[in-house]
């Protein structure tokens, strides 16, 4: 971040840009252009309803938490009118709820890949095939998925896929990206909102050519060169590879995790269908879960989330995206088994077991990993 003093307008600028450009198209695993744009993920979300929608378009929400809800209202902020297919917090949408309410007339489906604030991991793949040959765009919010869940962006024509930078590519929060399809870019041509400073198609016009609009956060473009640089080696040079590690791994994470919790008699708030990049528990019987967040806060120095909204006290969240890891995990695990004792004294597990049931998945994983590898 420490290159910020590049002038934007430079040879200088442009080959860095256009390098990280390249590179994010790997790390998306697509053919499609890529915008970055100088917002946090919501930023993102907003270009895709105000450049792919004209006023009283009708759209289709898949909504199961905080995030899903986040599509609604700016469909409705951009004078959408969305239908919703909605799930409880901690559950998904089924394939066949989707399919019962698309009509021909829904213009676009807005989903997201994971749904950060309950945990749950929406079936993408599912959903894309119901869309095929349709006129119904589909856009991903996979700001949390990218990074810790395997989509095939090209081969299951997702026409916008979302990321953000503060999530899996583990640089500070700032920037949002973007792929789109050539249909997308197409519809991109007919909508009738008025739009300025989030114009999809003025930046890609310039991105290509390794500029901005307007002035870049030269800082965190850096920063992103660096995340992908850094990734890319751990791939031996093959950024697709990496990418399939880091996912790899956030799924081997969250198999612990899960593993873990359940074993200190604690319920997972997404029991089926959990997400690998956040799992998400229930507070102990008659606990809040501000508490557990707190007391590794203070006893151990791990950050944790609570549930978000009213989720707030009944859920906590432990990510898996980005540099967390085996030793991350095993080290959170030891001190969630003693903040749960502490907080749940009638609790009743031994000090370690949660331990012993992240270990034997990590270690069964690795013996697949050999067997696969021989
Ligand atoms: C983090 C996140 C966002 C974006 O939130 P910002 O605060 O705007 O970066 C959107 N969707 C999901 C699923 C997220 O996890």
């Amino acid at each position: 971040m420490a290159a910020a003093d590049m002038h934007h307008r430079t040879a200088e600028f442009r080959q860095l840009f256009t390098k990280v450009l390249t590179q994010m198209q790997q790390f998306i695993g697509t053919a499609n252009d890529v915008v970055i744009l100088s917002s946090s993920g919501t930023g993102a979300m907003e270009a895709a309803v105000s450049n792919l929608t004209s006023p009283g378009d009708r759209v289709l929400v898949l909504s199961a938490g905080k995030f899903g809800e986040r599509w609604t209202s700016v469909a409705k902020a951009f004078s959408c009118v969305p239908e919703v297919v909605s799930a409880p917090y901690g559950s998904t949408v089924s394939v066949e709820e989707v399919k019962a309410k698309l009509t021909p007339d829904i213009r676009v489906l807005f989903m997201q890949a994971t749904e950060t604030s309950t945990g749950v991991r929406h079936d993408v793949s599912g959903i894309a095939k119901l869309l095929k040959g349709s006129d119904t765009l589909l856009v991903v919010d996979a700001i949390t998925g990218l990074g810790t869940t395997h989509l095939d962006t090209d081969a299951d024509g997702i026409d916008l896929i979302i990321g953000g930078s503060q999530k899996a590519l583990m640089v500070p929060p700032g920037l949002s990206y973007l792929a789109a399809s050539g249909r997308a870019w197409k519809r991109m041509e007919q909508s009738k909102h008025s739009r300025y400073y989030f114009d999809l198609p003025k930046e890609r016009k310039n991105q290509v050519k390794g500029e901005s609009a307007y002035t870049p956060s030269v800082a965190l473009i850096a920063a992103f060169g660096a995340a992908l640089d850094y990734l890319e080696a751990q791939g031996g040079g093959d950024l697709p590879a990496a990418r399939r590690l880091l996912i790899d791994s956030a799924e081997r994470c969250a198999a612990m995790t899960r593993a873990a919790v359940q074993a200190l008699g604690l319920k997972l708030f997404a029991t089926a269908s959990p997400a690998a990049a956040v799992t998400a528990v229930k507070a102990p019987a008659g606990a809040d879960s501000t508490d557990v967040v707190k007391r590794l806060k203070s006893d151990f120095g791990a950050v944790i989330a609570n549930g978000q909204g009213e989720m707030k006290g009944q859920l906590f969240r432990i990510a898996h995206l980005g540099y967390f890891d085996y030793m991350d995990t095993i080290s959170l695990i030891g001190a969630l088994e003693h903040v749960i004792s502490a907080i749940a004294p009638s609790s009743n597990y031994e000090l370690g077991s949660a331990l012993a049931a992240a270990q034997r998945v990590f270690a069964d994983s690795a013996r697949q990993t050999q067997a696969a590898a021989r």
